[in-house]
């Protein structure tokens, strides 16, 4: 049975079950597994065939016991899952046209139009699933810099085991990704305004911490997260890392590149896990905006945090990537002695640095880049134009990392971009992008226009208030 530890090293090993429901783990540092599972080739090749969710099967196997959750369940958890996404496939295939070998995999296709459904509804499912075997609730908070907050509150519907609070910078999201929290009809689902934030969704990621840290509180609250900070996500994210291989590949152990926008690093964590479980991947690429605080890290060996800048690609505004400790908790050795030093000096100090050794394993295999709005919505117009695909502002920065680090990828490998969100969610971007205030049928979606038409449920507060004001909403929700 696979064991569940804090890269903190401060917490006794726990199940699969408690890591998932606690999503924190008690020393303030993230779970992990105590041993990564390693897929062969052979493994490889007997799953080449096999659609998304038969592969989610198999993969998450790998970290989930059948005694936790049986095989009968857990096929059934995930066919729930992912019949709400809209294409056969789940995770859709483009090929560019205009650049040779180069293929965009579209994870936006879920309910709510960004790639963090291909995780929360997954993940919630299996909390509920948990909840209702052990007869209790729980509280689930999620801070959101616009994607989170609505893809949790859809996937929060009419479970009534769990309350969710979906708090969101105001201002710093579009009003298509505000409605879209804002306008879920479930007394289990609270969208929650924060107003006067200066640091956008990082800002609120503090306050959730510091809940989390009364255990008093967070006990008494049964307060659980599911922001990419829970396991739950990462692994379920490695699924589409080997579809993705899997479908592009002719030969099983051909080497491919895989760029991903790149913003609190959830995504690409579970890329770099997923190689370390064996996934013929030559170079990452992490694809920042100019919030470039994993590009400064992966180019410099400096980690270190800057004030946020607003950005055409807010959902990857973040300064502080919170899934970088668990990837650098695996590639120092599993050093959690380091890990603390290292976490505590960026908290004090804004800045850890790398020592030579360390940075080589960090750096080695990843690429990347900051990419400015200008050049984003270029290349948004640009692929418009030459073949009428239109990227949503996220997966254009992905894309044009791949333009920009042309130099330094070998020719003859494939690349794969991950485009995480739909367009539709950003028209204003898209409008200024395309120099049209028409928008295009592929800027469009039925659910964000349905929406319009829908009432706002919402609560407000200032952000100097969010703890109390939280607290009390909490405790008189249901009175
Ligand atoms: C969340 C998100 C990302 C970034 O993913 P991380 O796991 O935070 O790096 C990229 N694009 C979109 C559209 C997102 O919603």
């Amino acid at each position: 049975m696979i064991k569940y530890i804090s890269t903190k090293g401060g917490v006794a090993p726990v199940d699969f079950e408690t890591a998932i429901l606690d999503g924190f783990a008690a020393d303030g540092g993230l779970y992990v597994p105590e041993v990564l599972p390693k897929v062969s080739k052979e493994q490889l090749t007997a799953w080449s065939e096999l659609n998304y969710t038969d592969l989610a099967f198999e993969i998450l196997s790998l970290f989930i016991d059948s005694s936790t959750i049986s095989e009968e369940d857990l096929k059934q958890l995930l066919k729930d899952s992912f019949s709400t996404f809209e294409h056969p496939d789940i995770l859709p295939i483009y090929p560019l046209k205009s650049r040779n070998k180069t293929y965009i995999m579209e994870l936006f296709r879920g309910p709510t139009l960004s790639f963090k459904d291909v995780a929360m509804g997954f993940l919630l499912n299996m909390v509920d699933y948990f909840l209702k075997r052990k007869k209790e609730r729980l509280n689930i908070v999620v801070a959101t810099t616009g994607d989170t907050g609505p893809a949790a509150g859809f996937a929060s519907i009419n479970k009534n085991s769990i309350d969710t609070w979906l708090l969101y910078p105001r201002g710093f999201i579009t009003e298509e990704q505000e409605r879209q929290m804002t306008t879920i009809e479930a007394n289990n689902v609270h969208a929650v305004g924060v107003e006067d934030c200066p640091d956008g969704a990082d800002d609120l990621d503090l306050v959730v911490a510091e809940m989390f840290a009364d255990k008093k509180l967070a006990n008494e609250l049964k307060l659980s997260s599911v922001n990419s900070i829970n396991w739950g996500r990462v692994m379920m994210q490695t699924v589409h890392y080997f579809y993705g291989y899997l479908r592009l590949v002719n030969q099983i152990g051909e080497p491919i590149h895989i760029a991903v926008p790149s913003g609190a690093f959830g995504n690409l964590c579970a890329g770099a896990l997923a190689r370390e479980m064996g996934l013929p991947v030559e170079q990452f690429i992490c694809a920042n905006n100019q919030n470039a605080c994993l590009h400064r890290a992966f180019s410099t060996g400096i980690f270190s945090k800057k004030d946020i800048l607003q950005s055409a690609s807010c959902a990857i505004d973040i300064v502080v990537p919170y899934n970088f400790w668990r990837y650098l908790y695996f590639m120092t050795g599993r050093n959690s002695t380091l890990i603390r030093q290292w976490m505590d000096d960026f908290k004090t100090k804004g800045v850890a640095k790398f020592d030579a050794i360390n940075y080589q394993q960090i750096s080695h295999g990843f690429l990347s880049v900051s990419i400015s709005d200008e050049e984003t919505l270029t290349t948004i117009q640009a692929l418009y134009e030459t073949e009428n695909y239109l990227l949503d502002p996220h997966s254009a920065v992905a894309v044009t990392a791949v333009y920009q680090l042309e130099q330094q990828l070998s020719e003859n490998i494939k690349v794969l971009c991950l485009a995480t969100a739909h367009p539709s969610k950003f028209p204003a971007i898209i409008q200024k992008a395309l120099l049209t205030d028409t928008l295009p049928h592929s800027a469009q979606h039925s659910s964000i226009e349905t929406a319009k038409n829908r009432c706002h449920h919402l609560r407000l507060c200032h952000y100097g208030n969010l703890k109390p004001a939280l607290l009390h909403a909490m405790k008189t929700v249901h009175q």
